[in-house]
């Protein structure tokens, strides 16, 4: 089964190279295609076919730990998002993620954000200069600006390195996140919409809100591109 994953998640990178390289010569000629289907679009990266299709996954309302935040995800964690946030994540794709940043914020969560400021969830200072960026930045810049709302600097909130969550169970993801958020006064008096890629436990955004709320921000919704289950 592990072979067989491993061999569509190939097949799945090869055909996504020989679009991209298609795609790179259809915009040399002056024409757009599809990411996903190669159909011709108008200023759009996805055509409406494949933007319908995606597992767009209902903005559920979770209320998550002590501080009850509200938790909501855009997607599922299924295909193709999942292979775009494995992309945008470890192929320096940055377009991708603003892609889906953009498609998150033109269908927001059915809540009142009237006065919210945008954070990202950072990833450690080590991380970020190997990787060169944050995803969860480039998902908030679009919404921010789709939503009308303002950015916090990136410094307001910020994390230590810690080991890394992929393969922890979901008490050692809590133990593991335990501190590792700290956040400015920046936050101080501010509503936050908190944006991340993916929502697995929840423990990520639990553990930043409990920062976010020792420095006296007032509210947390949390919002993530896409939810494991
Ligand atoms: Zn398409």
């Amino acid at each position: 089964m592990a072979h067989f994953c491993r061999l569509l998640s190939r097949l799945w990178e090869a055909w996504k190279l020989d679009n991209w390289w298609k795609n790179v010569r259809f915009e040399a000629a002056g024409l757009a295609r599809c990411l996903l289907c190669l159909g011709p679009v108008k200023g759009r990266r996805l055509c409406a076919g494949c933007e319908r299709d995606l597992p767009w996954g209902g903005l559920q309302v979770r209320l998550s730990g002590r501080n009850q935040i509200k938790r909501f995800a855009s997607f599922s964690y299924t295909f193709p998002i999942r292979q775009l946030i494995g992309q945008a994540k470890f192929s320096d794709r940055v377009g991708i993620a603003t892609l889906l940043g953009g498609l998150m914020g033109e269908h927001p969560p059915q809540v009142d954000l009237t006065g919210f400021v945008v954070c990202a969830v950072p990833i450690a200072y080590a991380r970020h200069l190997t990787r060169g960026y944050n995803q969860a930045f480039l998902l908030a810049e679009p919404v921010a600006r789709q939503l009308g709302l303002a950015l916090l600097p990136t410094n307001s909130l910020r994390r230590v390195h810690t080991r890394p969550q992929r393969q922890l169970g979901r008490r050692a993801r809590y133990r593991n996140l335990r501190g590792a958020f700290y956040a400015s006064g920046a936050v101080a008096g501010q509503k936050i919409l908190l944006i991340d890629d993916v929502l697995t436990t929840g423990a990520t955004f639990y553990c930043a809100s409990r920062a976010l709320f020792s420095a006296g921000a007032i509210d947390v919704v949390a919002w993530a591109c896409a939810s494991v289950d």
